[in-house]
């Protein structure tokens, strides 16, 4: 495997920086990348990911103003945001890790965004639950930009038909479209991929970028990028992947 032909990380906030300094420095990266390639720094949207992270850092960032907020696991963001979102109604949640079908319903009433939508059962289960709560959350298409088999995501040559069978099968608006390149690859390429799908499916949002990367994936297009560690410093307890 070929290994450390990633571009160099975005300048990082001392390790021990509170929570409104590193935040400081993520949007000063985020601006000075937009406006490199002649993008208006307010057309990209910063996620803050809290998963795993204790409430007194969410609520720092929430004090230094972040409002946009990212989590993987339907049942951890119920439990640290129900009271949270209640205190603060401009927040806008989004679920970036994959959501089982038994989860859709408590996930349509938190979220603001469903970033994962990666299958046709889980569109038609979104789609019904909809209609049952009079609300849906903004979704994006996950895509499996590296076709790695033990992720999930569409394969991009099968996201126009999966597109037209949201809209057409199932009266699904989708934003955007989401993709978490393979780890040990140079992610460039996989960012050209999923703006360029974006573009030609018409559609708007395209979410991409984590703490080693999302100064580049600025300059390609990203209206999200999905910052974690860079924010909260690392994180403590291992994510449990494949649930939400
Ligand atoms: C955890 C996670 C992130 C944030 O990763 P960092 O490297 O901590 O910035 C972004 N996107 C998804 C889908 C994640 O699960």
């Amino acid at each position: 495997m070929t290994r450390a032909s990633k571009p160099p990380a975005p300048p990082a906030p001392p390790v021990d920086a509170d929570v409104a300094t590193r935040l400081a420095t993520v949007r000063g990266v985020i601006e000075g990348a937009a406006r490199g390639v002649g993008r208006d720094p307010a057309t990209v949207s910063l996620v803050a990911v809290s998963k795993v992270q204790p409430v007194e850092k969410i609520r720092a960032a929430l004090a230094a103003g972040q409002r946009v907020f990212g989590e993987n696991r339907v049942q951890e963001a119920k439990a640290k945001w129900t009271d949270l979102k209640a205190e603060y109604p401009d927040v806008e949640l989004h679920l970036i890790g994959p959501l089982q079908t038994n989860k859709v319903k408590d996930a349509v009433a938190l979220f603001d965004v469903i970033q994962t939508v990666d299958r046709e059962r889980l569109a038609e289960a979104l789609a019904a639950e909809g209609k049952r709560q009079g609300r849906l959350p903004r979704l994006l298409v996950e895509v499996n930009t590296g076709e790695e088999p033990q992720k999930a995501g569409i394969a991009p040559a099968d996201v126009p038909a999966f597109l037209a069978t949201c809209r057409d099968a199932h009266g699904l608006e989708i934003a955007g479209l989401m993709a978490i390149p393979p780890a040990e690859e140079e992610p460039a390429m996989h960012f050209a991929l999923l703006a360029d799908l974006a573009r030609k499916s018409g559609l708007s949002e395209i979410s991409m970028g984590m703490s080693g990367d999302y100064d580049l994936a600025v300059r390609m297009g990203a209206t999200q990028v999905r910052v974690g560690t860079a924010l909260f410093g690392e994180r403590v307890k291992p994510v449990h992947e494949g649930e939400a």
